[in-house]
């Protein structure tokens, strides 16, 4: 029977023009990223940095969510912590519901997507207005992102120009982007003016100084946080670092990793709500941390790699299975390599543990990362728990047990070898029928008519 997941496959590469649409935009971020670092040694050294800035982190995360915490709360801005989805969830609701507004302005959020907050808005009668182009795009088509950078990359310029008719069919513009983004921009400005309420996420997270950095292009994250009187901050509880003088590096691997581009166009350094002198900027800064899983692996010590990402999209740029798929086909918030280790930590692995099994395995995710996290040792890594816990079950655990008692004993080893050679005419064409999508896309290894230790033996070896 093919998986949920295996559907889902077939359908994204049969979708044109969405998989031409990706595949061309996957090869020009690679090419841009291969043209920002043109010195191998100095993007090594880069590198480094970066993941002793992250590890570091990561190894006193419960001491520097503690600082973050004081410095945020000596700056102004409140502080709250959420367990899971729903908690982060119900902390914007109550924030939003205080303010007796309707309608929240929304920045590009991945943790956002995570815990699926707009539905929850919506389910309280609550409009997100998506400020991030890609994104709003995306929410008119109703679709999810297909990717964690650029959320509507499945789409060229024709379909957004569809998409834009669908809504708006008494207005006039053509399929020339700079005319779609002046629409946008003609419509949405307005509405943001009016907003009392934005929500972002949040890049990184400065211990020292109490800072949240958000980095954008469009600079719709800075309308977020200075246009309404409240600003809700969401985010992940591993986005903490410890100084102000370790975002440079980040902010350098981030941006050339992602886009190419040496640095964004806004990199918004925000300490505090509003000051009695300034003129803008919220009257009332929140920030949500959100743990969802992420202590849980800070705790094991090969998992907690995995949350020294600063999500910058190189791997699934990489990647030759979501270059070929895109983000929809896999089907979860975080696609790609990344998607494939941390999801099933995230929802568990008898949920999102066939993510796993979506990968080749050829190392490109890895060789790329900015910070070094080892993707395919942790995607093997879920495949080898998904394995324990299948053979924990009854036929399959008898069946290694049985495998195991074998190899640990030279003579049974030897008789059980001997009679795979042996019934190796019998064995090698039943192995072609296998029901197993293995060996539909494979051809099954022939088992030897002599086993390893009679050749030996036959050429003068001695076989102990
Ligand atoms: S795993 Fe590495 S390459 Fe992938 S998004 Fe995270 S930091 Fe970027």
């Amino acid at each position: 029977m093919s998986s949920p997941l295996r559907q889902r496959f077939r359908q994204a590469l049969a979708r044109e023009p969405a998989r031409g649409n990706i595949a061309r935009a996957m090869s020009g971020l690679v090419a841009k990223r291969r043209a920002a670092f043109p010195d191998p040694a100095a993007l090594e050294a880069l590198r480094d940095q970066g993941q002793a800035i992250r590890d570091q982190a990561l190894d006193n995360l419960p001491d520097l969510l503690q600082e973050l915490e004081a410095k945020c709360t000596a700056n102004g801005i409140r502080v709250h912590w959420a367990r899971a989805a729903e908690e982060a969830n119900a902390q914007v609701l109550e924030i939003v519901r205080a303010t007796g507004a309707d309608a929240v302005l929304k920045g590009k959020s991945m943790v956002s997507e995570e815990i699926g907050l707009n539905a929850a808005l919506a389910e309280a009668g609550i409009e997100a207005l998506e400020t991030d182009l890609g994104e709003w795009i995306i929410q008119l088509a109703g679709e999810a992102p297909s990717h964690i950078v650029a959320p509507a990359v499945h789409l060229d310029r024709r379909e957004v120009a569809a998409r834009f008719r669908a809504h708006f069919p008494d207005l006039d513009f053509g399929e020339d982007i700079t005319d779609l983004t002046a629409l946008a921009r003609r419509l949405l400005r307005e509405r943001f003016a009016q907003m009392r309420i934005g929500i972002s996420g949040v890049n990184f997270l400065v211990a020292e100084t109490g800072t949240l950095c958000l980095v954008e292009n469009e600079g719709n994250g800075r309308l977020c946080t200075t246009l309404p009187e409240v600003h809700i901050a969401i985010t992940g509880i591993e986005k903490v670092i410890a100084r102000l003088d370790q975002l440079p590096p980040l902010l350098r691997l981030l941006t050339r990793g992602a886009t190419g581009q040496p640095i964004t166009t806004y990199v918004n350094l925000i300490t505090g709500p509003r000051r009695a002198d300034e003129r803008d900027g919220p009257r009332d800064l929140h920030l949500i941390l959100l743990d969802n899983g992420r202590a849980r692996l800070q705790a094991d010590p090969e998992l907690r790699a995995t949350l020294r990402c600063i999500r910058c999209g190189a791997c699934m740029n990489h990647c030759p299975v979501y270059s070929r798929v895109g983000g929809h086909g896999y089907g979860t918030v975080y696609p790609g390599p990344l998607g494939a280790v941390l999801e099933p930590r995230l929802h568990g692995l008898a949920l999102q543990g066939e993510l796993a099994e979506a990968s080749s395995l050829c190392g490109a995710c890895a060789e790329v990362c900015p910070v070094r996290i080892p993707l395919p040792q942790l995607i093997r890594r879920v495949r080898l728990d998904r394995a324990r816990i299948a053979s924990s079950g009854r036929a399959q655990g008898r069946l290694w047990s049985l495998w195991a008692s074998i190899q640990a004993h030279p003579a049974r080893t030897r008789a059980f070898n001997r009679a795979l050679a042996l019934l190796s005419p019998l064995i090698n064409p039943a192995l072609r029928w296998l029901p197993s999508p293995w060996t539909r896309t494979r051809e099954p290894p022939n088992l030897a008519r002599q086993t390893l230790a009679e050749l030996a033996r036959q050429e003068g070896f001695r076989d102990d």
